[in-house]
């Protein structure tokens, strides 16, 4: 399993450079600008390690920080908090309210990325790397009997149209398939289907892979030819 990790900051620039950083450790980052958006984040999921900006628009993560040593579930999870410049007040305030780490802005995200590793390590998660999300999950996962597919792990809501569609694709990665071809593995004889069908419906599954993967598009389009999943 990836360890997974929130990340608490409200400069979008800063967050996606950590973001990037860590999820190229293989880490799963959960970004939050706001407090309140970390506070709902944390009840809902249980994170092995966080990274917290102390000055927020609506708050400070040092209450957070506080709130979160109080609480049984969290008392024990590993904190690095992030700081502005000259505010060695907020790094004395963090450690003696049980932050593990501390780092002052500007920071380089190897170092983030290092020391969270370091912290992750000692909380005993093994090296600090954590197993390649490919390894645990397959990308798709195709459930023939029970007609389901799962991307990343997670089931897609599809009807059965869009699940023998899909399916068809799937098994025939990397290579472009006509609308002929999709038309036929999909709607078998329906005379009332048409090409036009067939974009319909690739229009939702994109939609739907999207969903889950909004960094990626899956199907590709051939001008002419038709359409191919690239995984
Ligand atoms: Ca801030």
């Amino acid at each position: 399993m990836s360890a997974r990790l929130l990340l608490l900051e409200d400069d979008p620039a800063i967050a996606r450079t950590v973001a990037y950083a860590l999820e190229r450790d293989g880490l799963a980052v959960t970004h939050s600008l706001l407090v309140h958006d970390a506070r709902q984040q944390l009840q809902c999921t249980r994170f092995d390690l966080l990274v917290l900006d102390v000055g927020l628009p609506d708050g400070s993560g040092l209450d957070l920080l506080r709130d979160l040593r109080g609480a049984a579930q969290t008392s024990a999870v590993p904190v690095l908090m992030l700081s502005a410049q000259g505010e060695e007040i907020d790094r004395v305030l963090g450690l003696e309210l049980g932050a593990d780490d501390y780092l002052t802005k500007p920071f380089s995200p190897r170092e983030l990325a290092a020391r969270v590793k370091a912290l992750l390590r000692r909380a005993g998660h093994g090296n600090g790397h954590a197993s390649p999300a490919p390894a645990a999950v397959p990308l798709f996962h195709d459930d023939e009997p029970g007609q389901r597919i799962s991307l990343r792990g997670q089931a897609l809501p599809l009807t059965r149209r869009e699940y023998r569609l899909l399916s068809h694709l799937l098994r025939g990665a990397g290579r472009i398939h006509s609308r002929e071809a999709l038309l036929a593995a999909a709607w078998g004889d329906d005379s009332e289907s048409t090409d036009r069908t067939v974009d319909t419906h690739i229009k939702t599954l994109r939609a739907k892979l999207r969903e889950v993967d909004p960094g990626r598009e899956y199907i590709s389009t051939h001008r002419g030819m038709g359409y191919c999943v690239d995984i």
